[in-house]
């Protein structure tokens, strides 16, 4: 696979620092997921939608960028689906 920045597979926060990394069950550190999604080796709301992550992520974005809701969501749902989490 070719590399690609490395985000996270679930709600495509980008993993710059350590810190940013969730944890698999023995402690190392995730090479895939962010500490909010995945703690321990496991998701830390497996129940959620993508749905439910496309407006939790455009919230973030509404705050950190000052963007509107609606954009905000438009711009999470190009990258989102392509995440491992979501791609079926
Ligand atoms: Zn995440």
């Amino acid at each position: 696979m070719p590399p690609k920045p490395l985000i996270c597979q679930s709600c495509g926060k980008p993993l710059d620092r350590p810190s940013d990394h969730g944890t698999e069950a023995d402690g190392t550190p995730s090479a895939e997921y962010c500490a909010v999604c995945y703690k321990h080796g496991a998701f830390s709301q497996p129940a959620a939608t993508m749905e439910q992550m496309i407006d939790r992520a455009a919230n973030v974005l509404v705050i950190q960028m000052g963007l509107p809701l609606a954009k905000a969501k438009e711009l999470v749902a190009t990258y989102m689906p392509k995440l491992r989490r979501w791609k079926q």
